[in-house]
């Protein structure tokens, strides 16, 4: 089993998306570990977006980060990186293909409704980022069984 996080960003709560996403993640099997709403920080946004930190546009990414509250996530499944992140479709929503949280909500590459880690290594670092590890929950999932029979 994977963690991820996945963050509800901005325009994922401007624009009434967060049933409708967390949806998502829970029809396709993934389990709820942990849930929170947080106002970002400049100063941590700088830490999880360090590597776009000269990027033109850093400032206004953190900006639009800041503008309401998020919703941090974790979920967790069988390959859960990678899956979450093929849902959410890539960066531009504009170029996300249909089916896709992107493809099918977002015609932006800044507002493009949620945060997904990239790797496992890169979750593992951002979860404890957002996540208290007491606000992280271990308890059993009774679906598994149908959702991964053997495989
Ligand atoms: N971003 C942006 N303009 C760009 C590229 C990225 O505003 O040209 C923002 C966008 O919100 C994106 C975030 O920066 O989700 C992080 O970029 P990254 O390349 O890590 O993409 P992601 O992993 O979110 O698809």
């Amino acid at each position: 089993m994977e963690k991820t996080l996945v963050i509800l960003k901005p325009s994922c709560l401007q624009r009434g998306l967060v049933g409708e996403v967390t949806k998502r993640f829970e029809q396709k099997g993934l389990r709820l570990a942990g849930m929170k709403m947080c106002q970002l920080t400049d100063d941590v946004l700088s830490e999880h977006y360090a590597h776009l930190a000269e990027r033109p546009f850093f400032q206004l990414l953190k900006d639009a980060m800041m503008a309401t509250p998020v919703i941090v996530c974790c979920f967790e499944g069988v390959g859960a990186v990678d899956v979450v992140r093929q849902m959410a479709g890539t960066t531009n929503g504009r170029k996300a293909l249909p089916g896709t949280i992107r493809g099918d909500f977002s015609m932006s590459s800044q507002e493009n409704i949620v945060h997904t880690s990239d790797s496992l290594e890169n979750a593992a670092i951002e979860l404890k980022r957002f996540f208290k590890d007491e606000e992280i929950f271990d308890y059993k999932s009774v679906s598994n069984a149908f959702i991964y029979a053997s495989d």
